[in-house]
């Protein structure tokens, strides 16, 4: 009996591996081209000051929509895209067409949007990543310190003597660093003080339950406190509700970033709504963020 029972276990988790490498070879098949057919885009989902209620920058978020496939998840098509190399070209992308699009949006406009690009530990670690990056810039005459690059606690996992002066080297260029995802990995306070950071980013998991969770609400607290005592900026993730906001107000984060202010929008969406001044909480019963 016990015999069968293992069978069908061992079956069951060889069609669940199947299946999905399956997937990621479909992903990756199709992932060779979305580039050149023009399936990336990025979208920008604004952060906002908590301290004036005004808009201070966006995160770029990159979205993949293929005919066949439909929309496909970062957090799938990232992995995939790091597995087989992909990973530069599309963070490429991402890099050089949010630094357009928010450059444009700071030139038509009176204010300047600060711009936050997720960078995956693969990318990171890329010899010509730096080379890159200034070059970029440099092409757009664009100002390094408007540009906050986003990276997780997983580039530690790296040796962190390799990874160290590489950020090092963003920092001196004069790009912001954050710590994104803040609290769910391996980070300890002695990464904090070795790492050029600038801003830790609490992850929404903790935002998502620190009204009702008194441990979630402690750990938020204290990483407040941690950044104010570090000089780092403080952002959460994740704000979905007025009740949310109020009480990161009351703690003293510094910046806000979720539905309850906006979805991830496309560049028109956000010019539409940003270009003029929009303060909040006062703006947003007046928009419909159901919409995208
Ligand atoms: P992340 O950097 O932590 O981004 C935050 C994610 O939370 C985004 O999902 C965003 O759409 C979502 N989000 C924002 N506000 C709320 C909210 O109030 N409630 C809820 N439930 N979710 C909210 P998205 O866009 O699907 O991205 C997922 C992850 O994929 C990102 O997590 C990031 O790790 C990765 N990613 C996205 N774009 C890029 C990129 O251009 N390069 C790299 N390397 N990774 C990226
Ligand atoms: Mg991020
Ligand atoms: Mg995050
Ligand atoms: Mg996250």
């Amino acid at each position: 009996k016990s015999k069968s029972l293992q069978k069908g276990n061992y079956l069951f988790f060889n069609d669940a591996i199947n299946t999905q490498v399956q997937h990621d070879l479909l992903l990756e098949s199709k992932l060779h081209l979305a580039i050149e057919k023009n399936e990336l885009d990025v979208l920008y989902q604004p952060q906002i000051d908590v301290a004036t209620g005004l808009i201070y920058g966006v995160e770029a978020l990159v979205r993949w929509y293929n005919p066949k496939l439909g929309h496909i998840s970062p957090v799938e098509f990232i992995k995939v895209a790091e597995d087989v190399g992909m990973i530069n070209e599309i963070g490429r992308f991402v890099i050089e067409k949010s630094l357009t699009d928010i450059l444009r949006f700071n030139r038509d406009s009176d204010i300047q949007l600060q711009l936050s690009i997720n960078i995956s530990p693969k990318q990171l670690m890329e010899p010509d990543f730096i080379s890159h990056l200034i070059k970029v810039t440099t092409d757009m005459a664009a100002d390094h310190t408007l540009v906050t690059l986003e990276i997780t606690e997983n580039v530690l996992i790296n040796d962190l003597a390799k990874v160290q002066p590489i950020l090092q080297a963003i920092r001196d260029y004069g790009f912001k660093l954050s710590l994104d995802d803040f609290g769910t990995g391996y980070s300890s306070l002695s990464y904090l003080s070795n790492m050029p950071i600038t801003e830790i980013k609490i992850d929404r998991t903790f935002i998502d339950k620190f009204l009702t969770n008194s441990q979630s609400e402690s750990l938020v607290k204290t990483i407040i406190a941690i950044g104010q005592l570090c000089d780092l900026t403080v952002i959460a993730e994740g704000v979905e509700t007025e009740e949310q906001y109020a009480r990161l107000r009351h703690y003293g984060c510094d910046l806000v970033q979720g539905y309850y202010f906006d979805r991830p929008l496309p560049l028109a969406k956000l010019t539409s709504i940003y270009q003029k001044k929009t303060r909040y909480p006062e703006a947003d019963s007046q928009r419909d963020n159901a919409l995208y």
